[in-house]
């Protein structure tokens, strides 16, 4: 349809999401799809059932604007025996949209025209475009190749009156990488004495490998005090088409994020919300995903171990990152695009994730996959990288 109307864009350099970019572009070439993070594999039937049941039994009209009680309920509780601090049902728990909701809203609180916000690159492609959104700017600190650990005092030359917030990943999204007790306490430091809110992404909070334990914002107890932390049950239950997520934090940074979550979302789907609280019950569900996980990453490293691919480390989360400066001089998007179409195998470049474009010639393989999915996608991978003997 024509449309005469003159746009004035808001966003006029922003394209699409490399996520839906890349898995158009797998479809489109019969590649296996390892680039946009998702499983290829069912949740339990269990979980189905119990959102059927509640729909038949009625339960399907608008829940309170906070979530259901019941599901509020087992997050506190699941918090409460992680991390420690037992966070209020009435007042410090909301259930949203799924976590890009949950970040969003929460920037749309607190970040006013000219705020700064301190985010680290590699950054989590929603961050940056929330930020600018409402009218803030996006302050860069970096996570350094090839270890991607923080930099606290470099951080600390980025903070100025200005800066609202600073937003931190763990288990880091797309490298892997995990931030210690340590650097909580530095980053507590860092902001001791300020209204500098925290947003914590630990959406992968379940997912960390080799014994390593979560440092969760939540756990913190200064910290705690100015986080929102927002988690996902698409990731901890495979079902990310669901959109189902949730954010902890003390009433008073509450109640900002309700303020615009009510006119945002109001309130999220009942029936699975019903059905998650009753799926939550068994703790062995989350906290069986880390071993879950860490069998299916080193199955895909092993996979990997002949290619000319150079393996980052993998701590947590999903994702592998893997340089291929030993085999392609081509840029990041390039490589990524030319190994959908020529190897079959898509992957996510990790210079979208820069606002700068820096590029390592690195590459993010998501590892959620079926063991035949794996497999297929190192055949390919083998075939086209690695010479017979
Ligand atoms: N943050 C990070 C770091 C993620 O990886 C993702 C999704 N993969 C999200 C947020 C968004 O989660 P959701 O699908 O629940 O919106
Ligand atoms: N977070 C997922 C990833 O990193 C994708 C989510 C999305 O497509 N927005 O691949």
């Amino acid at each position: 349809m024509d449309s005469s109307i003159r746009i004035a864009s808001r966003f006029p350099e922003m394209g699409t999401t490399i996520f839906t970019v890349m898995s158009r572009l797998a479809a489109e070439c019969g590649a296996v799809n390892l680039s946009q993070g998702f499983p290829d594999f069912q949740a339990e039937p269990v979980l189905f059932e119990a959102m059927h049941r509640q729909m038949l039994a009625g339960r399907n009209q608008y829940a309170p604007m906070a979530g259901l009680p019941e599901l509020r309920q087992a997050i506190v509780d699941k918090v409460a025996a992680l991390y420690g601090p037992r966070f209020d049902v009435e007042s410090e728990v909301t259930v949203t949209a799924g976590a890009t909701q949950a970040i969003f809203t929460a920037i749309a609180a607190f970040v006013r025209p000219g705020d700064e916000v301190i985010v680290f690159e590699p950054v989590y492609d929603s961050y940056v475009p929330a930020i600018e959104t409402v009218g803030g700017k996006a302050v860069h600190a970096q996570l350094q190749f090839p270890d991607y650990a923080p930099d606290w005092a470099r951080v600390k030359a980025l903070i100025s009156p200005q800066t609202r917030m600073i937003i931190v990943n763990s288990p880091h999204n797309p490298t892997g990488s995990l931030l210690s007790a340590a650097d909580l306490d530095q980053l507590a430091e860092l902001v001791r004495g300020t209204d500098i809110v925290i947003l914590s992404d630990e959406v992968y909070e379940h997912i960390l490998f080799d014994g390593e334990q979560h440092a969760s914002l939540c756990g913190h107890p200064e910290l705690a005090q100015r986080s929102i932390v927002v988690s996902s049950f698409g990731k901890t239950y495979h079902i990310t088409g669901w959109k189902i997520g949730y954010v902890v934090g003390p009433a008073a940074l509450m109640a900002e994020f309700r303020k615009v979550h009510q006119f945002n979302v109001f309130t999220v789907h009942a029936p699975s919300q019903l059905a998650l609280a009753e799926y939550m019950q068994d703790a062995s569900r989350h906290l069986g995903l880390a071993a879950f996980y860490q069998e299916k990453r080193d199955f895909f490293r092993r996979l990997l171990a002949d290619t000319p691919f150079e393996l980052l480390p993998c701590r947590g989360t999903y994702f592998q990152l893997a340089s291929y400066a030993g085999l392609s001089d081509l840029p990041d998007r390039q490589f990524a695009e030319w190994m959908t179409r020529e190897v079959g195998v898509a992957v996510i470049p990790v210079s979208v994730f820069y606002a700068d474009g820096r590029d390592d010639r690195v590459v993010r393989f998501c590892f959620a996959k079926q063991e035949a999915t794996l497999r297929a996608a190192a055949e390919r991978l083998c075939k086209a990288f690695v010479k017979p003997r």
